[in-house]
């Protein structure tokens, strides 16, 4: 899944290496036989099977370069092959695939393409979205001249695709210095070896970067590839970072502030920006991100959630408030309890908007959906009396595919709501 903690964990299969294939098995090859279920599942172009659909996976080791069978011992396509991952299979080709070294390093140069045609005003952007770009279990993120790796599946990690990876970004790119973050957590999950974070080529491994404008025309941040959350900033947030800026106003507030993405985005717009983390580190690099950008803002290191029930309840208004919680359902069990949150958050935030205010409320929990994430705010204003009228209604940047037939590429969610009475 491909949250804000850089857990997307799915895998497309590329239209382009679609064909009719009604082979039959022959001998080559280590053979994985799924369900009819799972086989439903890849005719309906999803690129997971969960280990539940696997009928038949004999001595295959970790990270293995398959054959998926359907029940009937048709060929399916190729696959990547995890033993520890409840996503037993995701598919990287309906074809044969001989050469997945070759393969992953035209999947790499066709995702730079992408980002080439489509994305343009910033030197930070991801590269590499994992099941988005065809390459499930990869993720690379460009900080103008450094890079930050990510490797979420056994696959990935075989020192094969390593050196591939590693080949194509630096004869494609020539960055100063490229980075692997490690999350702790997915190598444990994926029974890797444990790895630390670190510089894995070149000597660079922190730069600034401009988004929004390039050079001094954008909005400037510094970025440390070995320091805070996720491989650095939000990068996918960087289209709404724009959009909010076109109709915030006012004394603004920015919830969930993060290293100042929104809150610096807003300050040429705004007569005072207030930013709220309750990470004092994130603050810090906030605070060296406005220098950088010649602003005076205020930062406040708290729990959200007490200090928007304090500010409501002693009557402090705002004119712009923008709302950026990290993933509340990690998991659908979640959901419930994440609804809730959204609640709370926007019931308060809508308390204290003067008429005439801008709310920019996200969620980027893919397990809430767009329509329950509506329902929620449209809930908050009516218990608040106040009426809510749609400016934009947002997702992911660009550099963030959305892939139609993997819901999963499609996490996150951003409102930018006027506040009418
Ligand atoms: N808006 C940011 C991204 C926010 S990510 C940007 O665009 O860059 C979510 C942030 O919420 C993280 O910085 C995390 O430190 C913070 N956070 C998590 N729980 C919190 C809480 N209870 N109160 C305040 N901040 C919290």
């Amino acid at each position: 899944m491909p949250a804000r903690d850089g857990s997307l964990v799915s895998g497309p299969i590329n239209p382009c290496t679609m064909g009719t294939m009604a082979r039959r098995d022959s001998d080559s090859g280590l053979k994985v036989t799924i369900s009819p279920r799972g086989a439903a599942r890849l005719k309906e172009q999803h690129p997971w099977v969960y280990r539940s659909d696997v009928v038949d996976a004999d001595h295959i080791r970790p990270g293995s370069l398959v054959r998926v069978l359907g029940p009937r011992g048709r060929f399916l396509g190729t696959a990547l092959y995890s033993t520890s991952s409840q996503i037993a299979i995701r598919m990287i080709s309906l074809e044969e695939v001989s050469d997945l070294p070759g393969l992953v390093a035209q999947r790499i140069r066709d995702a730079i393409a992408y980002r080439t045609e489509f994305v343009s005003g910033t030197d930070a952007y991801r590269l590499v979205f994992s099941e988005a770009d065809f390459l499930p279990g990869l993720i690379v993120d460009r900080y103008n001249d450094v890079l930050s790796v990510q490797i979420l599946t056994q696959a990935m990690d075989n020192k094969s695709i390593r050196e591939a990876v590693l080949g194509t970004l630096t004869a494609e790119l020539n960055p100063a210095g490229i980075v692997e973050r490690v999350d702790p957590r997915i190598r444990e999950l994926e029974a890797l070896p444990p790895r630390s974070s670190s510089l894995i080529y070149g000597n660079k491994s922190s730069t600034t970067i401009a988004m929004n404008g390039t050079g001094s025309a954008g909005v400037r941040f510094q970025y440390d590839g070995l320091e805070g959350q996720k491989t650095g900033a939000f990068l996918d947030q960087r289209e709404n970072y724009a959009a909010a800026a076109r109709h915030a106003r006012g004394e603004a507030l920015d919830v969930f502030c993060y290293q100042g993405g929104f809150a610096l985005h807003l300050a040429p717009r705004c007569s005072t920006v207030t930013g709220v983390d309750s990470s004092r580190p994130a603050l810090e690099m906030a605070e060296k991100n406005a220098a950088l950008n010649h602003r005076e803002m205020q930062w406040i290191e708290a729990n959200a959630f007490d200090l928007l029930k304090d500010y409501a309840v002693s009557g402090k208004q705002y004119d712009t408030i923008v709302l950026d919680p990290p993933a509340f359902a990690k998991t659908r069990r979640d959901l419930e309890k994440a609804v809730r949150g959204y609640k709370e958050l926007n019931l308060r935030a809508l308390k204290m908007l003067r008429p005439g205010g801008i709310l920019i409320t996200c969620s980027c929990s893919f397990h809430v959906s767009p329509q329950d994430f509506l329902e929620t705010v449209a809930s908050a204003a009516r218990d608040t009396h106040r009426t809510l009228r749609v400016l934009q209604s947002r997702l992911q940047a660009k550099d963030h595919p959305v892939v139609l037939s993997v819901p999963e590429t499609a996490y996150l969610k951003c409102l930018i709501l006027s506040v009418s009475n």
